[in-house]
Parts: structure tokens; C-alpha cells; sequence
């Protein structure tokens, strides 16, 4: 058995035949992996030890080569209505926030893909920090894993739901994404349900996207603006893939998934939230299968814009709905806690 002289490799987020791959390269058998395998993942054994039908000698060489470390859970805030966010901290010393969200019979949690991301979507607070790296699927599945070990702990019902909503671009990290996929959709772990995975993404329309249909889960895209005109001063992307190139994305995803795709769209107030932008944005979606979610959008001090008031999203959200759009109207949800996606981490970083 060869020795490594490394740090051991998290294994969280291997898929099955990746962790044979690992374990074979590392001198170990095919059946030592598949023997591991449930364990991380049903069992959430933290330590090779306990895994009992796995050979004493076996059990002890593991930890020179694998690790089953949780990250650090450097800040955790909670909100009145349930609402929790925690700052998690990777053995580099990079952190990443995720958030749970309780809401009547589901438990959902938004999960990051990046530390910081490339975009820089105007309104964005992930998007004015700097990019540092994308995650390993491990750190991805870390995260997940924290929020199913706390829900345990505290004696809490499952989380059912996961969105990719939080820092980054997950189809600018696909490879890993996918990775974490593989491991949730599995029938071996957590035999998650696809209709309870969502993707967002702010409209990165190459390869990834196709072949995130093959996974057939739910998608997302981060509108924000009935034409290229606003689309273009709010997310820079735009100028890569346009509306049109959205549209057709959309279309596609599903021909392919029979999925209705969500269109997110955040309020800004003055910018994107009049009602002619209403009517042009139930124009832009006439005969597509699509869902629309109004986003109030949560304000950070050093960015500029403003939400939208209660009154006009109803209104917005009213008009499209006239026009036969199916409209939803995201809640405002811990509110105390910096909820917007990459706050908790910029007040860190600037500590
Ligand atoms: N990068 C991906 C996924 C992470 S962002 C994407 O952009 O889709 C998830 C969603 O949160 C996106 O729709 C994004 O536009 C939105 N968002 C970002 N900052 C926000 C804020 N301050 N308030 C409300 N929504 C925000
Ligand atoms: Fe990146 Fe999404 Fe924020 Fe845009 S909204 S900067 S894509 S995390």
C-alpha cells in the first residue's frame, strides 16, 4: 500500500465509482469502497472506525489517505422565523455561506458553489466580492451534510428541499455540481426526489446546461429585466448570452425535461419594476413555459439599489398574472440575519 505524504483527501463528495477510482489508486479494494460508501452518506459516520464491516486494518489505514472532516462553522445566525445561516470555513481558510430555510412542510436549503463568483452581477453582493476559487464537490456536499446533521441533532423533521442559490455560478462549476448530483439523486444515499432540486443560475447557456437536463432537476434563471437594454447594465453576462439566447435555453430545457423552467427576477426599485417593464416582460414570456418568481430584493449597504415596495410587487406580479404568467412572490425570509446571498461573508472579510 503506497504511503501519501499529502493531506488526506476529503471524501464527502465522491460518487461511488470515484471513490472506487480513489481507493484502488491508493492500494485499497474496489469492495473496501462500496463498503464505505453508505456509511458517509446514510449513516454520517464522522470516523473510519466505526465502520464495522470494514477490516480492522483496512479502518485504520484510511485516515492517511481520506478524510470525512466537516468544515467549521464559524458564524451561525438565527432568525425568529426559523431561518438560519451559517459561515462555514474550509481547511484553506475560505468560507462560504449557506441558509436554511423552514417554511410550513418544507425544510429547503441554499446551498454555495463558489467562493465569490466571476459574474458580478451589479446588484450582488457575492458578486462585488472577489473570486477566489470554485468548491470541490466535497465542500458542496459539506454543506448539505451540515444542515442534515443539525436538523438530526436537534431532533427536527429532513430537509426536502435544496436550492443552488447561494455564492456562485454552479454551471460555471459543473463538473463538481454534478459530482454532488450524482450523490444526492442516488438510490444508495439520499435518494432525493429531482422535482426538490433546484439550479439557478444567471444564465451561463453552454454544454453544462445540457447536460444538466440529463439530470432531469429543476431550473432556474436569473432574469431580472424584460430586455437586454437593463439586462445589460445589471448582469455583464448578458452580453455573452442575451435574452434571446434565455429564451431559447428555456425552450430547450424543456423539450428535453418536461420541466417548467423558473424565472427569477429580482424588484428593483426605479429599475426594473415599472409596470410598462411588466408588460414587457409578459411579452417576452407569452406561450413559454415558465414560471415567474418575484424576488423583493434584499438590500446591502454598499450597493446602491433599493426593493421594490410590497404594493408594486403585487401589483407587477397582479398584471402578469392577467396575462396567464404563474407568478410567485418569494417570501421575505430572516430578514435579521443578512439572508441575500454573500452578506454574511462580506461582513466577515471585512472584518
Ligand atoms: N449565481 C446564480 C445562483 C446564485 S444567486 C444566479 O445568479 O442565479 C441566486 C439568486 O439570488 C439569483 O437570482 C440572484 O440574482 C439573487 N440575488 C442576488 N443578490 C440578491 C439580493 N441582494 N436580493 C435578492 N436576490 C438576490
Ligand atoms: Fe454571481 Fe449569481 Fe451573484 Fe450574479 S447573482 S454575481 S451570478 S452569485
Amino acid at each position: 500500500m503506497e504511503q501519501t505524504k499529502q493531506q488526506p483527501q476529503s471524501i464527502l463528495g465522491l460518487p461511488l465509482n470515484e471513490l472506487i477510482h480513489e481507493f484502488l489508486k491508493a492500494g485499497f479494494s474496489k469492495l473496501d469502497a462500496k463498503r464505505v460508501f453508505p456509511w458517509i452518506h446514510t449513516k454520517l459516520t464522522m470516523s473510519f472506525d466505526e465502520m464495522s464491516d470494514v477490516p480492522k486494518q483496512v479502518r485504520t489505514n484510511l485516515p492517511k489517505f481520506f478524510s470525512l472532516d466537516r468544515p467549521v462553522c464559524k458564524i451561525l445566525q438565527e432568525s425568529s422565523d426559523g431561518t438560519a445561516k451559517a459561515l462555514l470555513e474550509f481547511s484553506d481558510g475560505n468560507c462560504v455561506e449557506t441558509v436554511f430555510i423552514p417554511d410550513e412542510r418544507r425544510n429547503t436549503i441554499c446551498i454555495s458553489s463558489q467562493v465569490g463568483c466571476l459574474i458580478g452581477c451589479k446588484f450582488c453582493n457575492t458578486g462585488t466580492q472577489q473570486f477566489r476559487r470554485n468548491l470541490t464537490s466535497s465542500e458542496i456536499m459539506a454543506q448539505i451534510i451540515y444542515w442534515i446533521e443539525r436538523q438530526k441533532h436537534l431532533g427536527k423533521s429532513p430537509i426536502t428541499n435544496i436550492v443552488f442559490m447561494g455564492m456562485g455560478e454552479p454551471l460555471l462549476n459543473s463538473k463538481n455540481l454534478f459530482a454532488t448530483l450524482e450523490i444526492l439523486l442516488s438510490k444508495k444515499t439520499y435518494d432525493f426526489s429531482r422535482n426538490k432540486i433546484t439550479i439557478s443560475t444567471s444564465g451561463i447557456i453552454t454544454e453544462a446546461i445540457t447536460d444538466l437536463a440529463k439530470f432531469g432537476v429543476k431550473l432556474a434563471i436569473s432574469l431580472h429585466a424584460p430586455n437586454d437594454k437593463i439586462r445589460n447594465e445589471l448582469m455583464p453576462i448578458n452580453k455573452a448570452y442575451n435574452i434571446e439566447t434565455l429564451i431559447n435555453a428555456i425552450k430547450e430545457y424543456y423539450s428535453k425535461t418536461n420541466r417548467r423552467v423558473t424565472i427569477e427576477y429580482v424588484m428593483l426599485k426605479d429599475v426594473n419594476d415599472s409596470l410598462d417593464d411588466a408588460k414587457k416582460l409578459a411579452d417576452l414570456l407569452k406561450g413559454l413555459n415558465v414560471y415567474v418568481n418575484l424576488i423583493p430584493y434584499n438590500e446591502t449597504n454598499h450597493i446602491e439599489f433599493k426593493k421594490t415596495d410590497k404594493n408594486k410587487i403585487l401589483k407587477f406580479g397582479a398584471y402578469l398574472q392577467e396575462k396567464n404568467i404563474t407568478v410567485t412572490i418569494r417570501k421575505e425570509f430572516g430578514s435579521s440575519i443578512d439572508a441575500a446571498c454573500g452578506q454574511l461573508r462580506s461582513k466577515e472579510v471585512e472584518r
